[in-house]
Formats: structure tokens, sequence, C-alpha cells
């Protein structure tokens, strides 16, 4: 085996992001042999959607920040690519690695592959099947440019041989969702939140464009929202780009029967989720989280990503009607969930991707 020191640079940006790199990150600095840096594209820059993380998972601070955000998805992904070529030219290393689906997931990959960087790619073989998602351009685009492909489920590996994304000698290892690691990991140190919340409740968060980017899909949730009032409080941390979303249809959140409230760190909202009695999303995170905490999730698209929950009856797709939504959450929510199946690896999946690393010999 070659054992001269690899470098790995991680390209960071969006909140889902560090708290898969937060696992990833500790088991790579098992191996002396590995050295990382990290980028934070700034994709994500408010404190409790980055900052908080960062200190409560014990993430290494970024060796760069480039402080990019508030850009159209082209500008965006552009700028990143400009500034994290720079970061490569200097840093030569070995591997980048990037995480999920957003812009800098692809910028980070982009990047790295028109400098001969060979790319590793967490979360790979993701699927909606909906272009008009920009998060599924990224998962495509990625993958496609990817030499080492972690997929959190055999699905994922399916997804991947069947659209073609696999490059000529690229590899596919199969090892399990890494936010089951961190679920896993960071439980028992779960914090209660600021804001009072009264058990029995509903958890909600909603932030994907398709849901707030149109008035009337985000009206039609709202609704929704409001009438779940009746059935349990509803206690929704507030994503800003959900907020702004908001401001631009005159809804104010203040006045709403639903509780919203500031977005919360990791370890709180483990709280949360440990403390609900249902899960209302449009996250992907959150749909496994929820399964992982033992909860039934009702999401709030027309398709998911994470398949297996559904076939298992562990997550009901009802997208964004009202009429829809309320006899799913009632029922759901009367429901004593029970979960047999295991799902998506042992919560090793993090030490997996760094045992692979590690042993995968650099030219
Ligand atoms: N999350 C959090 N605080 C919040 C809302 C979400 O820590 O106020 C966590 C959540 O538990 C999950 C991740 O953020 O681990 C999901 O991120 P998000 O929904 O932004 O992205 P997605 O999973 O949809 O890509």
């Amino acid at each position: 085996m070659d054992n001269r020191k690899k470098k790995i640079v991680t390209i960071l940006g969006a909140r889902p992001q560090f708290i898969k790199a937060a696992v990833v990150s500790r088991a790579l600095s098992e191996f002396s042999d590995i050295q990382e840096i990290v980028v934070h594209t700034g994709q994500h820059f408010d404190r409790n959607m980055s900052q908080l993380f960062f200190e409560q998972m014990g993430i290494p601070e970024p060796d760069y920040n480039l402080d990019i955000h508030g850009l159209p998805h082209g500008a965006l992904t552009g700028r990143m690519m400009e500034r994290i070529e720079e970061v490569l030219l200097a840093e030569k290393p070995d591997w980048v690695m990037v995480y999920g689906d957003t812009d800098s997931t692809l910028a980070g990959a982009l990047a790295a592959k028109k400098l001969h960087i060979r790319v590793a790619h967490v979360e790979a073989g993701l699927r909606s099947f909906n272009e008009a998602m920009p998060e599924e351009i990224n998962r495509v685009l990625t993958d496609r440019l990817s030499d080492l492909l972690f997929c959190p489920s055999e699905s994922a590996v399916r997804n991947v041989h069947d659209g073609g994304c696999l490059a000529p000698g690229a590899k596919i290892v199969m090892c399990g969702d890494v936010m089951k690691d961190a679920a896993k990991k960071f439980y028992p140190h779960r914090r209660k939140a600021d804001a009072a919340v009264q058990v029995p409740f509903i958890l909600c968060t909603f932030h994907r464009a398709e849901n707030v980017d149109d008035s009337e899909t985000l009206r039609n949730l709202l609704d929704a929202l409001e009438q779940i009032c009746a059935i349990a409080p509803v206690v929704c941390p507030l994503h800003p780009h959900t907020r702004k979303s908001m401001e631009t249809i005159g809804f104010v959140p203040e006045r709403s029967p639903i509780r919203f409230i500031a977005p919360v760190g990791y370890l709180e909202m483990l709280y949360l989720l440990g403390d609900c009695s249902l899960v209302l999303t449009d996250s992907g995170g959150l749909q496994k989280e929820a399964y992982y905490m033992g909860k039934y999730c009702v999401t709030l698209r027309n398709e998911t990503e994470w398949t297996e929950l559904v076939d298992c009856g562990y997550n009901r797709i009802v997208g964004t009607v009202p009429a829809v939504i309320l006899p799913t959450v009632r029922e759901l929510f009367a429901k004593t969930p029970e979960f047999p199946v295991e799902l998506y690896g042992d919560g090793h999946a993090s030490e997996l991707i760094a045992k692979t690393l590690h042993q995968t010999p650099v030219p």
C-alpha cells in the first residue's frame, strides 16, 4: 500500500453538509496518512445555519471561507468554482470531497475535475427523478464527475448504474447513510431548545424551492399547517429562505397559530425529534432522522429520494394540497410507530468512507 500522506480538500457550504462532515471529518482524522483541508463556500452564512454547527459538532474550522452567497444559481456556482479553483491550485490535493446536492457540491466537483483532481461524492446516487429541482441537476452531474461514489443505499447504487452516471474507472461504495452515524453519535448530547415546546407536538420544516418560491403552493402549505394546529401544536424552525418567501406574500409568522421558531442547532433539533409525535417536512435529512428517532414522517413533496422509507410505510408522500395532507397527519399522529426494518446501514458509514480513502492508492 502507498503510505504517502493524502491531502483531501472538503467542500462545504450548507447546513446538512456540516452535519455530514462532522462525522466524516472525525473519521478521517483517525488516519495519520490523511490531511483534510476544509473549504466553506459561504452558501449558508447565518450563525444558526453555519457557525453553530461547527461549534456544537466539533467540525474543524474551515481553512478557507469563501463568503459567497445570496446569488442566483448560475452566478453562485460560477463564483464558487472560480474561488475553489484558486484553492485547489494552491493546495494540490489528491482528492476533493463533496457532499449531497447543493450548488457548493457541483462547484467543487466541477472545479476539481477540470484540474484532473479526483472527486469523492458522499451521498451519491440519490434521485427524485424531478429535474425541475436544482438539487437533482447537481446530484446527477456530481455523480458523473466522481471517481468514488459513496452511496447510502442499494437503490442509490442502482440509480448510478441505470442512469449511466458512472464515469470510466469510477468506483461505487455502498456505505450507508452518514446522517445515521451523526444521529447515533450526537443524540446522547441532545439539548433542549430555548423555545418552550409542550408535548405532544408535530415538528415541521419546509424550505424546498418548489414549495416556497411559488406563492400559491406556499399559501396552500401554510393553510394546511394552520389547520393541523387543531390536531396538535405545530413547531416549525423557520429556514431563512422560507421566512423571505413568507414576507413576499405578506404572511406574518408571529400572527399565525403555527409555532415558528428560529432555526435551531443540530443538538436542539435532535431534542425536538426525540420529543415530537410526528415529523412533517420537505427536507431530505429530516425524512431519515424521523425514522432514526422512531417517528413517522409526512413528506410535503410529490416524490422522495429516500424511497425505502415509503416502501416500508414509515414515510408518506402527500404533496402540498391540504385535503391530502390533513387526513394523513390525523392518521399517523394517532398511530404508534413501528419500524421493524433496518435501513441505510449500521451507523458506521463515515468510518467506511475514511477507510476507503485511506486504502485507495494515489498515483
Ligand atoms: N436541522 C437543524 N436545525 C433546524 C432545521 C434542520 O439542525 O432548524 C438539521 C436537520 O436535523 C437535518 C438537516 O438540518 O440534519 C437538514 O437540513 P435541510 O433540511 O436544510 O437540508 P436537506 O436535508 O433538505 O438537504
